[in-house]
């Protein structure tokens, strides 16, 4: 049943083809080349290149976070992660996967290695929210087809919208994190207000969805806005006891296209890769209106849901 993560190989090199910017994508379009950081080019590449295929950026500190390999127990929960009789007929949730987030750093576009997924298997998150203007129409679309999905919630939008980050919860989706105020990149700001959007994000989320936060946040899983991470915040959510986030394609719904057009773009991905976590912005109306159809192409090319959840937090050993 236990199972380690999937590595790769291949080279210490990084594929930075594109920057997801989400709702604040002003922030990230003015990078130049030469600017401090370990950030990619930010738009333009995706449209230009519909594999996502980039320049190759050198990825230093690759192994300064290489992780000692997570422990992953996998839980097969039948077709459906909803109610039996419901989810008839629909693409369902194929299973949960419980994630060990002590070391835990996923998602080939940035990192070695990613969950151990299963040939067309994928795991679908939804950052930046959450939004009214889209974000129901999301949960929507998601629990019409019984797809459970991670939603990487931002604090101030979390805290501007906590019913929304209720309903996601009670809808059976996981709610991680992605910073208070979606700095691009928290690698480019001082290390201390980095840690300091951080650690609020983490309290606001848990604020919003539980009523009150603690010491650690309910769920350890975190994302860097515009993957902008550094080598000492990447240690420090280690230390933290954090799992990072990366992703293994995604739809760049960053960039405005018709959900047509996103559609083509995300599956075409897909299909090359055949699994792994797919990144989306629940902030975006065309990703909103691209999603039924994305749906049911997953159910029509017999691609299966995986759902991920923390694994309990570890205790000491009572004797
Ligand atoms: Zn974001």
């Amino acid at each position: 049943m236990a199972s380690t993560l999937r590595s790769t190989t291949r080279s210490l090199t990084r594929r930075r083809a594109e920057l997801p910017c989400g709702p604040l994508r002003q922030s990230c379009g003015g990078r130049r080349a030469g600017e401090r950081g370990t950030r990619a080019s930010p738009d333009g590449a995706a449209t230009r290149d519909p594999l996502g295929r980039g320049r190759f950026l050198t990825w230093g500190f690759a192994m300064l976070s290489v992780v000692r390999l997570a422990f992953v127990l996998t839980v097969f929960v039948g077709a459906t992660a909803a109610r039996a009789g419901d989810c008839d007929g629909k693409l369902g949730t194929s299973r949960v996967l419980v994630v060990d987030p002590m070391g835990l750093q996923v998602g080939t576009k940035h990192f070695p290695q990613t969950l151990d997924l299963a040939d067309r298997e994928v795991v679908l998150t939804f950052d930046d929210g959450p939004l009214p203007a889209t974000t129901p129409s999301v949960l929507k679309t998601l629990a019409r087809e019984c797809v459970r999905a991670t939603f990487f919630v931002i604090g101030r939008n979390a805290a501007a919208h906590p019913d929304l980050v209720r309903r996601e919860i009670a809808e059976g989706h996981t709610v991680a994190h992605h910073s208070m105020t979606h700095p691009m990149t928290l690698a480019d700001i001082p290390y201390d207000k980095a840690v300091a959007d951080i650690e609020k994000g983490f309290k606001a989320d848990d604020r919003a969805a539980y009523g009150a936060s603690g010491a650690n946040p309910r769920v350890p899983f975190f994302r860097f806005p515009g993957f902008g991470a550094s080598p000492e915040l990447l240690d420090y959510l280690k230390q933290r006891g954090i799992g990072v986030f990366g992703a293994d394609l995604w739809a760049s719904d960053w960039n405005p296209m018709t959900p047509e057009e996103q559609l083509t773009l995300v599956m075409t991905r897909l299909d090359h890769a055949g699994r792994g976590i797919i990144l989306f912005h629940d902030t975006r109306g065309q990703t909103a209106k691209m999603l039924p159809a994305f749906l049911a192409a997953l159910k029509e090319k017999g691609y299966r849901v995986v759902h991920i959840v923390p694994a309990p937090p570890r205790t000491a050993a009572v004797h």
